[in-house]
């Protein structure tokens, strides 16, 4: 056990809301931690084992489960940041949701747990230092996270059709497809994981990492807290400020402080470049090498009811790990399909009347050749030559697993495409000249912001997560990761805030 502040001076273990706060709020602990997702949250855990006392802000609310509304204005409104309109702009323009509350963007994803690829780790230790990161380390960590979020794969019949006749066609074609494992052991299949989990059956860190650490009396989360200025003495940061938010409108109402000695920048992988470039707190690369996995749909339709939002949001995977991409399937609530599939006029109407006879999975690219940046106002990306190839073969392999599973027609969400009819009309249709801006592209997974490594020149923070240049303030979250990582990330983010967590140097 560390040392940690007297009686007296620790902070209010428990959770704590805008209803609660004076005017102006005062808090002081061993490490505050900004921001309560996958990273702050495992790292907060981490800090709470060594003893230390941990003030955790977060600019959202904190939900419990019987709150969520299960609808999608709903949600965007109260659970995304900007109300999910984020997108990036450059060759093509990409929406690029993120979650606010406790919980971060745990509260809104698919559930779906993969470990860090050991090539991937590979490439971290020998090109960027990381030397943390060994496979024992990183393995003690997926058991742990395994334990913690109860990672398991959901039973047959919560999967249901959408997820079943994916797998049917993938089986056909003898493709290396498998069950996805998700932090979701309690799944009813209500298909609404990223609306907020109404049966508490997905256990987002809110509910695991984060409620072990104030479990041990020594943590305290301030929702509706967010985070904007600093203090800073020398090499060393000694207060962040910020604005309380009010729930509901939030409307930024009242001021705080908190007092540490350390802090752990945990905003996210637009959030916290944007901290570091607003306060001017590194020379680095600092919202450079943004990668997000670009991500493109078909759906696909079957002469028998599929009714694609009942059952696992995300299910199912087909592995092409080798050929730069994954397939996963993906389902959403009716709306969500009329805005996401690039039909028109009769044409929707027909597609939105006919829905429950579609299917829908898509390609998540692992990203290489594209450039991509946070800026203090913007967030451009520009997808590469290969990358956009890359779509393309994952968009065409999806079709044909949807044929080979007995599909009449599959739509690519792709403009000017339609509807494609036979497995011949595939190449033909979809061919490798489509440019980007023409491919209905989506990305929940942006990284890399704030690389990790051991070259300052070209990296934000040291392999202990330390941002270079200073003593005692640390970035943890998918900021850190100093490639694409090419499988769903919030297991690695959260590998990363326990190895982070137990190196943060508090003095
Ligand atoms: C719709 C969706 C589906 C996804 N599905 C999956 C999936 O199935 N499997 C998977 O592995 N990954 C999935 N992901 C990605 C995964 O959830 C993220 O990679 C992971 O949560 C990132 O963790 P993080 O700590 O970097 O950021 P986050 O979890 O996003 O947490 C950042 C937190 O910081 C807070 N914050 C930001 N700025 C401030 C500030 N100034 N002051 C205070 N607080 C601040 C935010 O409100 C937020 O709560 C999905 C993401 C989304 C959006």
């Amino acid at each position: 056990m560390e040392p940690h502040l007297p009686p007296g001076r620790v902070v209010r273990a428990g959770h704590h809301g805008f209803e609660g706060y004076p005017a102006h709020l005062d808090l002081e602990a061993d490490v505050c931690v900004i921001g309560s997702g996958a990273g702050g949250s495992a790292t907060a855990a981490a800090l709470a084992e060594r003893g230390l006392s941990v003030v955790v802000v977060e600019e959202g609310r904190r939900w419990l489960p019987e709150q969520f509304q299960g609808r999608a204005p709903w949600a965007f409104k109260h659970l995304y940041a900007g109300r999910g309109t984020r997108a990036t702009r450059g060759n093509c323009i990409i929406p690029m949701p993120g979650g606010r509350g406790v919980g971060g963007s745990t509260l809104v994803n698919s559930a779906i747990c993969f470990r860090t690829p050991e090539a991937v780790l590979e490439d971290w230790r020998t090109r960027f230092g990381c030397h943390h990161l060994t496979d024992a380390w990183m393995g003690a960590c997926f058991d742990r996270i395994w334990r913690t979020i109860g990672v398991t794969v959901n039973p047959p019949e919560v999967q249901r059709n959408n997820n079943h006749i994916f797998r049917a066609g993938a089986e056909a074609l003898g493709l290396a497809g498998a069950w996805m494992a998700r932090s979701a052991p309690g799944c009813q299949g209500c298909g609404t994981c990223q609306q907020g989990c109404s049966t508490g059956g997905k256990l987002s860190v809110d509910r695991t990492f984060l409620a072990e650490a104030v479990a041990s009396g020594n943590v305290g989360v301030y929702a509706d807290c967010k985070v904007v200025g600093v203090e800073t003495e020398g090499d060393r940061v000694v207060a962040v400020t910020g604005r309380t938010v009010r729930p509901g409108d939030y409307v930024e109402d009242g001021a705080f402080r908190v007092r540490a000695r350390a802090f752990v920048v945990s905003a996210g992988p637009i959030g916290s470049p944007r901290f570091l470039l607003a306060n001017g707190l590194s020379d680095g690369p600092v919202g450079q090498n943004l990668h997000i996995h670009p991500t493109a749909g078909v759906a696909a339709r079957f002469d028998q009811e599929i009714v694609a939002w009942e059952g696992v949001t995300q299910g199912y995977y087909v592995d092409c790990w080798s050929s730069g991409y994954l397939l996963q399937t993906f389902s959403m609530p009716p709306d969500q399909y009329f805005l996401s599939f690039p039909l028109v006029g009769d044409d929707m109407l027909a597609f939105m009347r006919d829905l429950r006879h579609y299917a829908s999975a898509g390609v998540v690219v692992h990203d290489e050749d594209s450039r991509g940046e946070v800026t203090e106002s913007s967030l451009v990306y520009d997808l590469g030559d290969l990358d956009r190839t890359r779509i393309l073969a994952g968009l065409r392999a999806t079709a044909r697993v949807f044929f080979a599973a007995g599909a009449t027609e599959v739509v690519p969400g792709v403009h000017g495409v339609g509807r494609i009819r036979t497995v011949g009309e595939i190449d033909e249709l979809l061919t490798d000249d489509i440019p980007a801006h023409a491919i209905g592209l989506y990305a929940s997974h942006p990284m890399g912001t704030c690389r990790m490594g051991d070259d300052p020149a070209r990296s934000v923070v040291d392999p202990d997560g330390r941002v270079w240049g200073w003593r005692n303030l640390h970035v943890a979250d998918a900021s850190v990761f100093p490639t694409s990582l090419g499988v769903n990330p919030q297991v690695t983010v959260m590998a990363l805030g326990l190895t982070i967590g137990k190196h943060v140097q508090v003095s």
